[in-house]
C-alpha cells in the first residue's frame, strides 16, 4: 500500500523509510524542491494550499498522514473528502493552537499550568497581572523550538515581548519551575489497539531539545501511570489514529501538560535502533490499519540532536555503540540537521558512550 505524507522534512524521510521493510511505500508533499524526504520517496513539490496536487496525492495514497504541524486545517479538511486521513483533521487543529490545546487538557482534567489569552496590549498587561511573573508569553500558533515565546521576569521583558509577538493572538503560560521534561509516546492504529513506549526525559536548551533518554532512571512507576491517564483521554477524545505524543513538565505536584503533538516526535527518534519497533514503524502500522509492533527497548539507548551543522562522522564512528542520521539538510543555525543515538549494555556503559559523543555533537553545534 502507499502512504501520502503531507511534509517532506526528517520526520516524512524516517517514515517513508520505516515503510520499505514492510513493503509500503510513500509519496510526499512540500512546497520546498528540498524537502530531504524527496531522497528517499517520490515527492509532490506544491503548495499546501493546492487542491490539484492534493488529490493528486490522495489518488495515490491508500491513507494520507502528515509529519508537519503548520499543514493548512484547510488542506487536511480538503483531503478528507478525498482519502482516508490519520491523524485526524481535529487533532491537528487542537495541536496548532496552544489555547484551545490548554483548554482541551483542561476539559480532559489533564493537569496544565496556569495560563491565560491575550490578544491586545491590555489584555497581555491583564493576563501577566493574572499569572503572575515569571512567566512564559507565547504566541498561539506557529511556534517551534523556541520560536514565537519569550521568557519574562518584569515589566519591561513584557513590554518587550508585546513588541516583538504582539502582532498575532499570545497565550501566557506561568514559568514553570520543572525538575525535569518528558515525554509520552503513544500509537493506537484504526482497530483501537495502544501501544506505549517508554516514557523519555528530554533536556531542551534554547527552546530547542538536544537529548532524549528513554527509560530514564528518574522515571518512576507513578510519572508512567499519570502520564498513561493523560494519553489514554486524549487518544479516545480525538478518536485518535497514528502515533501521539504530549510533553510534560515533573513537578512536585505530578505532571504539567506542556503541548501534544499529533505526530512522530523528536523525542522518539531512539526507537529506530533502541525499541523492537520504531516510532515510524508504528506510526506507518497504525495509519494503515495494522497490527501495532512491540514498543520495548532491548537496550539502553539515548538521542543526542545535531543542530546548525553534522559533527564529525568518523570522530562518532570510533565510540561504539553509535548509530549516526544524516538528513541530509544544508547547515543553518539552529536547524536539526540529523541525530545520533547512543547504545549500551548498561548506564554505566551508556553515560561513557554518551558524554563521549555528546562533546562531538556540541563541538559543531552553533546554539
Ligand atoms: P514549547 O515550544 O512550548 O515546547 O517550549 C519549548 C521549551 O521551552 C520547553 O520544552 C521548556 O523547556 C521551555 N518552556 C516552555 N514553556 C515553559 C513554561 N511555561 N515554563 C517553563 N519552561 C517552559
Amino acid at each position: 500500500m502507499t502512504v501520502g505524507i503531507l511534509g517532506g522534512g526528517q520526520l516524512g524521510r524516517m517514515l517513508a523509510l520505516a515503510g520499505y521493510p514492510l513493503g509500503e511505500r510513500s509519496v510526499l508533499l512540500d512546497p520546498s524542491d528540498s524537502a530531504c524526504a524527496g531522497h528517499v520517496a517520490p515527492l509532490i513539490i506544491a503548495d499546501w494550499a493546492d487542491e490539484r496536487a492534493l488529490c493528486d496525492l490522495a489518488d495515490r495514497s491508500d491513507v494520507v498522514t502528515f509529519e508537519f504541524e503548520n499543514v493548512p486545517g484547510k488542506s487536511l479538511s480538503y483531503l478528507q473528502n478525498h482519502a482516508r486521513v490519520a491523524p485526524p483533521a481535529r487533532a491537528l487543529e487542537v495541536a496548532q493552537d496552544r489555547l484551545h490545546e490548554k483548554q482541551l487538557f483542561e476539559r480532559l482534567g489533564i493537569q496544565t499550568g496556569p495560563f491565560a489569552p491575550a490578544s491586545s496590549r491590555d489584555e497581555l498587561l491583564e493576563a501577566v497581572q493574572k499569572i503572575g511573573l515569571p512567566a512564559v508569553i507565547k504566541t498561539r500558533r506557529f511556534g517551534y523550538d523556541g520560536k514565537g515565546q519569550a521568557l519574562v521576569r518584569n515589566d519591561r521583558d513584557v513590554q518587550n515581548a508585546w513588541d516583538k509577538l504582539g502582532s498575532l493572538p499570545l497565550i501566557v503560560e506561568a514559568f514553570v519551575p520543572f525538575a525535569f521534561e518528558l515525554s509520552a509516546i503513544v500509537a493506537r492504529n484504526w482497530q483501537g489497539d495502544v501501544a506505549r513506549y517508554p516514557l523519555i526525559e528530554n533536556i531542551h536548551r534554547a527552546g530547542i531539545l538536544r537529548e532524549s533518554r528513554p527509560a530514564s532512571p528518574k522515571i518512576t512507576e507513578e510519572l508512567t501511570e499519570q502520564a498513561a491517564r493523560a494519553t489514554d483521554r486524549l487518544l479516545k477524545e480525538l478518536d485518535y489514529v497514528g502515533v501521539l505524543t504530549i510533553e510534560f513538565f515533573v513537578t512536585e505536584q505530578g505532571l504539567l501538560a506542556n503541548e501534544c503533538a499529533p505526530r512522530v516526535h523528536n523525542s522518539g527518534h531512539y526507537s529506530i535502533e533502541g525499541a523492537l519497533t520504531s516510532q515510524f514503524e508504528n506510526h506507518m502500522r497504525a495509519v494503515l490499519g495494522a497490527p501495532l509492533g512491540d514498543t520495548s527497548c532491548h537496550v539502553r539507548s539515548a538521542m543526542l540532536n545535531c543542530i546548525g551543522q553534522m559533527p564529525d562522522r568518523d570522530e562518532l564512528a570510533a565510540i561504539p555503540g553509535v548509530c549516526i542520521h544524516d538528513y541530509a539538510k544544508s547547515p543553518k543555525p539552529g536547524r536539526k540537521v540529523g541525530h545520533v543515538t547512543v547504545l549500551a549494555e548498561n548506564i554505566e556503559e551508556l553515560q561513557d558512550r554518551l558524554s563521549r559523543a555528546r562533546a562531538i555533537v556540541e563541538n559543531a553545534t552553533d546554539t
